[in-house]
């Protein structure tokens, strides 16, 4: 489903980025944050003083990635999680009054791929509470804002789709710059022009065999019925399938 490559950056991103969590309120939202983590190749989590942690809440939540609880690291201040860090990224639906150089979450993860390629070893994402997200002083120690786009009426995710956001911009990111976008796969090869003029001639003799329409004047009918079979990327084997049907149906006519 992929395309082989040798360099395989989402290893390498998952080396660089934790995601760190400031204060959570709910054990839930920590488990369905390690979940969006794991599912997007990730897997360390910070946590700053959490309100209710460990709790089954959050074993229940994270569904498979209770490992990423297991082994997140407990810090008391945000500063303790990001010491080490070169780059450091706030997240926030909120404007700051002192605006901090701001972007969306595609650009901060381009950012965060060109810096993991460079060289960078330790980038963090922070998120902030559920009740009032980042502080200033939190903000104070990022060196960019995200903001995800979201609705002017109501800008506000929940913590752990935020995470998912992301966590899958990055990973979309580092497939990209891996080479390793999706490609579609098919079992057969497409009908060629030839196959296909053929099942809409003989699509066209079952038309006019029922006297299916006026052909003194079929006005637009030839012209739309093409732009049907052309328009639908059938395979050979499709191609063959419809050709063998017409002629069933033909002969019953016939009989
Ligand atoms: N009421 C809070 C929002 C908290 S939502 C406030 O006013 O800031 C919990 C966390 O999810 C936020 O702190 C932020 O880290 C993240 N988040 C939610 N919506 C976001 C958005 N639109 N852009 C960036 N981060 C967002």
């Amino acid at each position: 489903m992929f395309m082989n490559s040798k360099t395989d950056i989402t290893n390498l991103v998952d080396k660089v980025v934790r995601f760190v969590l400031v204060n959570t309120s709910h054990p839930g939202n920590i488990g369905a944050s390690a979940r969006a983590i794991k599912t997007m190749g990730f897997n360390r989590m910070d946590l700053i003083s959490p309100k209710d942690f460990p709790h089954e809440t959050a074993i229940y939540r994270s569904k498979a990635a209770s490992d990423i609880l297991e082994k997140a690291q407990i810090h008391k201040k945000l500063y303790d999680a990001i010491e080490d860090c070169q780059f450091v990224v706030g997240t926030s639906a909120r404007k700051r009054k002192v605006p901090w150089p701001l972007v969306g979450p595609r650009e901060a993860a381009e950012e965060i791929i060109n810096l993991s390629l460079s060289g960078t070893k330790n980038i963090a994402i922070v998120f902030g509470r559920e009740d009032h997200g980042l502080n200033n002083e939190e903000m104070g120690l990022c060196n960019l804002h995200v903001a995800i786009p979201t609705s002017e009426k109501y800008s506000s995710l929940n913590l752990s789709q935020a995470v998912q956001i992301l966590a899958y911009e990055i990973r979309t990111q580092a497939l990209f710059k891996s080479n390793k976008t999706f490609k579609q796969e098919w079992d057969v090869p497409l009908a060629d022009s030839e196959e296909v003029e053929r099942l809409i001639n003989h699509f066209d003799e079952i038309m006019q065999d029922v006297d299916f329409y006026d052909q003194e004047n079929p006005r637009k009918l030839l012209t739309r019925v093409r732009r049907f079979f052309k328009r639908s990327k059938m395979d050979h084997m499709e191609a063959n399938i419809f050709r063998g049907l017409f002629s069933s149906i033909q002969k019953k006519i016939k009989k």
